[in-house]
């Protein structure tokens, strides 16, 4: 049976980003293919309420755990928090998980939502997860980092 992976919608074509430009990886697509998974596009922010396009933000001051530990906050660069719309996001990710029994997820890096091993702070790329990643680790879902290309 096709396994069902969770995909950074952005990564699979989806102009989701907050420029509302795409992060198409043509050949992370053809391998999950080629390895029969079912892809599963995500896009935390769209998901959490925020249009596209719309204002980048960062976490502030902390980290993702300190996010949805309810201790920090996440704002756009006009200043506005916008903290509900990422733990709102990153909660629909993780049930989406549950929902098709997902175990895998393949996310864009460096994302304040679906980065793995680099995210941003204070408008600073920074290492460390985002809110949607560091939600799924918790709850068991292993999260690969794909850098995707920009067009
Ligand atoms: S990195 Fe995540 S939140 Fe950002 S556009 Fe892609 S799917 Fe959406």
């Amino acid at each position: 049976m096709a396994e069902p992976v969770l995909v950074s919608a952005c990564l699979i074509g989806s102009h989701c980003r907050y420029d509302s430009r795409t992060n198409h990886d043509h050949e992370l697509v053809r391998r999950l293919t080629e390895e029969g998974c079912t892809i599963v596009p995500y896009c935390p922010e769209e998901a959490g309420g925020l249009g596209t396009p719309r204002p980048g933000a960062s976490i502030q001051s902390a980290n993702a755990a300190a996010v949805v530990d309810g201790k920090a906050r996440v704002v756009d660069v006009h200043g506005r928090d916008v903290t509900a719309q990422f733990l709102k996001g990153a909660q629909g990710a993780l049930e989406t998980c549950r929902m098709h029994g997902i175990r895998r997820a393949y996310l864009k890096e460096r994302s304040p939502s679906c980065g793995t091993c680099a995210t941003h702070v204070d408008e600073v790329q920074v290492p460390g997860p985002g809110v949607t990643t560091e939600l799924l680790l918790r709850n068991g879902i292993a999260c690969t980092p794909v850098e995707g290309k920009k067009a």
